[in-house]
């Protein structure tokens, strides 16, 4: 490939702090929020224009699973005690999510915990001292800018932070790598409530005037999408659609989701089509909005401490220095080939022994020193991947990280070498349960 130098140049530190948070979606949101109230100083830079990460920007339906989780419960209830002229529909669930809402709950939140926030900016790279991150290099309309930190939080989904330090990873499947398939949300008005389908897994089979929804999608639906998917919003006629489908699109290569971008898009004036003719209480839907950024499900997995499994997961596993508890949620695991559930996916038939636990060892990177991971990008299998990449888990997650983070910071230790029993106790008084 024919390249070009790149001079060397001094980069304006514009600030130095103790935790450097990298994405601000649930993950990334709840670590700053954690580490913040431990009383260290914290950072935030994220890519979009607002926090929330695929809640917010990919539109997401709502908070999935069985997961107790202290930080969704304070995001939920401030979300539902603001009172906006054209008030919540009234049918929707306690867990849908209101995006306008969320966004706003999140800038106050992490603003009264004393986060210094930045949108708007790439974590382009990371500042490196041998094996040690010292901080991240960013990129924005302000130029390129370095931030340095005691502790930098990789919560990017992607691990984009980890990548660029050299943790070694692989990407998707065990065997091929090959990753979930990607989706575009979108919201669509006009929907008459009281006759509306809701089928909301993949095993969700409704029986309509035309026949059974589910199978109605995959012969008529273009290919790769096929699934019916479709929740309530938290306003009256509007429903979220999880229904584009595109496979075999690396969430990293920025030609690949330009190329699902434009797909998905593609998809959804054919999948309004479909609802209005086939799906009861449709007939008159519309299009409201599509989501800022496709929604990538699963890119790179790290090499850390531990690798949790699929296994983990089944037998609930709880780990003597769980930093993330009471994990409730099934195999998740779309088709890779095409639409509807993976063969090794599982959701009405998941059947585990209960709610498990996530290991501080997960977090922690191999090699490199001063990174921690939290949300979807931490170490595990494919399969355990696809269980754990929900966002209440991820908040979780990110909440023991916060918290792993600040006492690393406050007893001048390294991550590694942090006392979980103290990082537990903290959580503890933090609102989670073991
Ligand atoms: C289509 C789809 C449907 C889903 N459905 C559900 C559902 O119904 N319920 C549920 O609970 N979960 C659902 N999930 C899973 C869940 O939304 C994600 O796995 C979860 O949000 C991951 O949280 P996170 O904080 O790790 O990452 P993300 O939510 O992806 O947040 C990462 C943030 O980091 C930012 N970022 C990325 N790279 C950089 C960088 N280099 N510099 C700065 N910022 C960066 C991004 O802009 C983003 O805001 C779904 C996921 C998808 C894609």
């Amino acid at each position: 490939m024919k390249t070009i130098h790149e001079m060397e140049r001094d980069i304006p530190v514009i600030a130095e702090t103790d935790v450097l948070i990298a994405g601000g979606g649930p993950a990334g949101t709840a670590a700053a929020l954690a580490a913040a109230r431990c009383g260290v100083r914290v950072m935030i830079v994220e890519n979009n224009s607002c926090l929330g990460g695929i809640a917010t920007s990919g539109m997401m339906s709502h908070w999935t699973g069985g997961t107790f989780s202290p930080i969704m419960n304070e995001l939920q209830d401030a979300c539902h005690q603001i009172r906006w002229p054209v008030e919540d529909g009234f049918q929707a669930s306690y867990a849908a999510i209101n995006h306008e809402k969320l966004k706003l709950v999140l800038f106050n939140k992490l603003d009264e915990a004393g986060v210094v926030i930045r949108t708007h900016t790439l974590c382009a790279d990371v500042v490196m001292d041998g094996t040690t991150v010292r901080g991240v290099i960013l990129e924005s309309k302000s130029g390129r800018e370095a931030v340095l930190a005691e502790v930098v939080i990789d919560a990017t989904g992607d691990g984009d932070i980890a990548a660029k330090a050299n943790v070694p990873f692989r990407k998707g499947r065990d065997e091929d790598e090959r990753m979930q398939p990607v989706t575009l949300m979108f919201k669509i008005a006009g929907v008459d409530y009281s006759r509306a389908i809701f089928p909301g897994s993949f095993e969700s089979y409704v029986q309509v005037p035309k026949g059974e929804i589910q199978a109605l999608g995959k012969q008529i639906l273009p290919k790769p999408a096929g699934h019916t998917l479709l929740y309530r919003s938290t306003q009256d006629g509007h429903v979220v659609v999880n229904m584009t489908n595109l496979i075999d699109i690396d969430g990293t290569n920025a030609d690949d989701l330009t190329k699902a971008e434009i797909e998905t898009h593609r998809q959804i004036p054919l999948i309004i089509d479909f609802l209005r003719e086939y799906a009861p209480g449709y007939e008159n839907c519309y299009l409201l909005a599509s989501a800022e950024m496709v929604g990538v499900r699963e890119t790179r997995h790290f090499e850390a401490e531990y690798i949790i499994t699929g296994e983990d997961i089944m037998e609930a596993t709880v780990f003597p220095d769980w930093i993330a508890t009471k994990l409730l949620f099934n195999f998740d695991i779309h088709n890779l080939d095409g639409a509807g559930l993976d063969k090794n996916g599982a959701q009405h038939h998941f059947h585990s022994k209960g709610k498990y636990t996530i290991p501080y060892r997960c977090c922690v990177p191999k090699v490199v020193d001063n990174l921690l991971l939290a949300g979807r990008d931490i170490c595990g299998t494919h399969k355990a991947h696809s269980n754990f990449r929900v966002m209440p888990i991820c908040a979780n997650i990110g909440q023991g990280i916060g918290v792993a983070a600040a006492l690393s910071v406050k007893n001048g230790v390294k991550p590694r070498d942090v006392d979980v029993a103290a990082v537990q106790e903290v959580l503890k008084s933090q609102g989670v349960e073991l």
